[in-house]
């Protein structure tokens, strides 16, 4: 089905000519450091001014955050610059004091969607409101539990939704801090493709020089915008310090970002591109059959190891595998971290066959 909006929202409303893109702190230092990264902000492509007041840190006795003095800061940044402003919410106490300083658009962070009490508490204290809510995914790559509270928010009848993908916490050393796991945040927008989907670009990164790259690859995928932290002296930020961008940095970015249209309507254009696709459903069609040979001749091997009362896993055999695949893939142009990935899958599937045949 092809993924087409037809709802309006909160964002068609704002009728941008770019993607929206929210910036600021990762977290509110000092008020002085609130106000001088607003006041370079103000005037460029940044639609909302965000800051973290209330910080979830994964070990006790980092800064947790100014706390609800941050929120003063921030109606500060409104009067002074005009920018609206937006910060992190995990609790009922959270919303009723942002709401009470009227800030202008609330997200909820990936610690919190994880958990579905704390994602109902926060909707019934956000019932009935139209400020602008944006859930984060959870920090575990669990689709349905992202869109579970999305659906709580839904429930308690807050109209102005949107979600934010800021990848996902994994167990395995990547060049990312949470790695994006792309397919997952495009199922999500098959799954809404009404709701507008922001890219975090920071968080999954963890790392200022891939920042550019990872927003890319997001408007590639048709993401309406981008939540990137910004701060006048990211190395000496209280938080988050390695993935955070100086204002003209951003600024820098915004303007190299390629805004891609979600189609066009030229014949010679649709032409080329329903032959290429009709390639590809070929090609695709050819690696399923073969996957499916590999794994008929895994049932043998299954066979003949049961018959002799041998392990399903030869950590040697797979060791070789995977090498000489890495390398036939570099020749190919394929990226080692997809080859491992490919191969990882096509080995779990073939042990679940050879499992099946043993113990059968
Ligand atoms: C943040 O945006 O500063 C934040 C804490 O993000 P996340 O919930 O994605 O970790
Ligand atoms: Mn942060």
């Amino acid at each position: 089905m092809e993924n087409s909006k037809q709802m309006r929202t909160w964002l068609d409303d704002m009728k941008l000519d770019h993607p929206l893109v929210i910036a600021g702190p990762c977290s509110a230092e000092t008020e002085e450091q609130v106000l001088r990264i607003a006041n370079e902000l103000k005037d460029t492509d940044v639609n909302y001014y965000r800051a973290g007041i209330w910080k979830p840190r994964t070990r006790p006795g980092m800064f947790e955050g100014v706390g609800a003095l941050g929120l003063k800061w921030l109606q500060k940044v409104k009067s002074e610059t005009g920018m609206k402003t937006c910060t992190e919410v995990a609790n009922a106490a959270h919303v009723k004091l942002a709401l009470e300083h009227d800030i202008d658009l609330l997200w909820i962070g990936a610690r919190s969607t994880v958990s579905p009490f704390i994602m109902q508490e926060i909707a019934d204290a956000l019932a009935g409101t139209d400020k602008i809510v944006l859930v984060k995914n959870p920090v575990n790559p669990d689709l349905a539990l992202w869109l579970g509270g999305i659906e709580r928010l839904y429930t308690a009848d807050i109209k102005n939704l949107g979600a934010i993908h800021r990848g996902f916490s994994t167990y395995e050393k990547t060049k990312y801090r949470n790695i994006p796991e792309w397919q997952l945040a495009i199922e999500f927008q098959n799954k809404f493709p009404d709701l507008p989907l922001i890219n975090d670009p920071s968080h999954i990164t963890g790392n200022r020089e891939m920042i550019f790259d990872v927003s890319q690859t997001a408007l590639d995928l048709n993401f309406d915008g981008l939540m990137i932290e910004t701060h006048f002296d990211p190395d000496n930020a209280w938080s988050d310090a390695a993935q955070q961008v100086t204002p003209s940095k951003l600024i820098q970015i915004m303007k190299d970002l390629k805004i891609r249209k979600e189609s066009d309507t030229e014949a010679e254009y649709n032409s080329q591109l329903s032959n290429l696709r009709a390639q590809i459903d070929v090609l695709d069609s050819q690696l399923i059959d073969m996957l499916g040979k590999r794994m008929k001749i895994s049932d043998g091997i299954g066979a003949l190891k049961k018959q002799k009362n041998v392990a399903v896993l030869q950590s040697n055999r797979w060791n070789q595998i995977l090498g000489a695949m890495i390398l036939e893939g570099e020749a190919k142009g394929l990226s080692e971290e997809f080859v491992l990935r490919m191969f990882k899958a096509i080995h779990q599937e073939s042990i679940n066959h050879q499992e099946k045949i043993i113990n059968a």
